[in-house]
């Protein structure tokens, strides 16, 4: 065998990297198998998962949370468990009562610590600060690198899509791939802040409400989201606008909005009569005060004045139409959407390398013996565990696979 050669490379140590790894090795431990890393760790991007804690799972996974051509591959991972995988490298691991599932400890590092103990206990090289720059395909793989070049027999692409390029995934692999004939559908950032005119959102910096989100393109709801709105500098952010935010990159073209419903339990009825009665109890005081009670008392004024050309003197003086017009704003808070905050923002990467370039064995199915995994696939999931979990079990069984051809040949 030749300096350099391998049964099995992977291109690119992050989560779907990794698991392949450990996968393929589990499968075949005569394989000889390497991973390729262009930072100098593997797995960086772990640790940021779920601010340290690592959302790594959850226990309603199927293809309603998912998105992309490559949704439809979820069928291939349905019979992988990622709780059951870490419980194999002795991370216990438990759902938090809203079907997200963490490490027990809640912590990114031990989950990182976990999959590199058990890649050095089977011999799985790793070659750290190490981009690949081209592949060739011959009678075996030619990785090319500035550290120079590299064999395989089978090679599995891990390389992410592009989003928050300083934790690895700076999308070089898509172009790589996209020279080997690849089909590619166009990288857009997705669960991602989404930007609005900042003159709409500068006086509600830094505020948080619990909201219905609802994504308009066109006048027309394309769909609604449940969670904490956060107002920032020209953002509008948090879960339920990120889960909605690759929305933007389909109507594009339209005139988007997002109207959040500030009061999304309660009938607009409902809304009035208790405005009515916040009247009552603060008629004495000044307006500033009305929804104080209700809102933040910088929200409460903010939809004051979107509802009121002039705010009365008094709370006591707010007319019933004027109750209505109040209402509507709470029931429906509009914003703009000029765009997104980009990859450098964006958890995830929505486009990536089409589905029906894939088999059934996350094969390439006009390149034999190389592999995909996880991010860099057209799919990514909601907000939830979603993503990594796709990372692992599409890792895991594209390792599998490579191992399973790796011991025929
Ligand atoms: C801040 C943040 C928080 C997140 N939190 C969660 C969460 O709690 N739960 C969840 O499910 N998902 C979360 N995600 C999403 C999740 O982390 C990713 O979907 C998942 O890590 C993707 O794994 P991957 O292995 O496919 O890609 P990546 O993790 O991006 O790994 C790709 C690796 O390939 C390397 N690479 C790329 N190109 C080359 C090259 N040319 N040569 C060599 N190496 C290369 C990169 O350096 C990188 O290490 C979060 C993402 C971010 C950014």
């Amino acid at each position: 065998m030749k300096k350099n050669s391998y049964d099995i490379l992977i291109l690119g140590g992050g989560a779907s990297g990794l698991a392949a790894a450990i996968s393929a090795k589990r499968t075949c431990i005569k394989a000889s198998v390497a991973v390729v890393e262009r930072l100098s760790k593997t797995g960086k991007k772990i640790l940021a998962t779920g601010n340290g804690r690592c959302n790594l799972s959850n226990t309603d996974i199927n293809v309603s949370h998912y998105h992309g051509t490559g949704s439809c591959l979820l069928k291939m991972t349905s019979e992988f468990s990622v709780p059951d995988f870490f419980a194999s490298l002795g991370v216990l691991c438990e759902d938090d009562g809203y079907g997200r599932i963490y490490p027990r400890c809640r912590s990114a590092a031990s989950v990182l610590d976990a999959l590199r103990l058990e890649c050095a206990k089977l011999g799985i090289e790793e070659i750290c600060d190490t981009e690949i720059t081209g592949i060739e395909v011959r009678n075996c793989f030619v990785l090319k690198s500035a550290n120079g070049e590299f064999y395989a027999k089978n090679a599995i692409i891990a390389g992410g899509g592009k989003s928050q390029s300083a934790l690895g995934s700076n999308g070089s692999m898509l172009d790589i791939c996209a020279g080997l004939g690849i089909k590619i559908t166009a990288p857009y950032p997705a669960l991602v802040p989404l930007k609005t005119d900042p003159a709409f959102v500068k006086p509600l910096k830094g505020q948080r409400a619990d909201a219905n989100v609802m994504f308009c393109a066109d006048r027309k709801c394309v769909s609604v989201s449940r969670g904490e709105v956060q107002f920032t500098d020209g953002l509008l952010s948090g879960i339920c606008v990120f889960d909605i935010s690759y929305l933007y990159e389909q109507h594009k073209g339209s005139d988007c909005q997002l109207r959040i419903d500030l009061l999304p339990d309660m009938s607009t009825s409902d809304v009035e009569a208790l405005l009515k009665t916040a009247r009552d109890i603060r008629s004495g005081t000044a307006p500033d005060d009305f929804l104080s009670g209700i809102f933040t008392r910088a929200l409460g004024i903010y939809v004051l004045k979107k509802a009121l050309h002039k705010l009365p003197e008094t709370t006591g003086k707010i007319k019933n139409n004027d109750i209505t017009a109040i209402s509507a704003v709470i029931k429906s808070l509009t914003f703009p959407v000029t765009g997104t905050a980009g990859f450098d923002r964006s958890q995830v990467t929505g486009g990536g390398i089409a589905a029906d370039e894939i088999n059934e064995a996350f094969g390439i199915r006009h390149i034999d013996g190389m592999y995909v995994c996880g991010e860099i696939l057209d799919i990514f999931g909601d907000c939830g565990g979603y993503n990594l979990d796709f990372a692992f079990s599409s890792g895991a069984i594209a390792g599998r696979n490579a191992a399973i051809r790796a011991a025929r040949k």
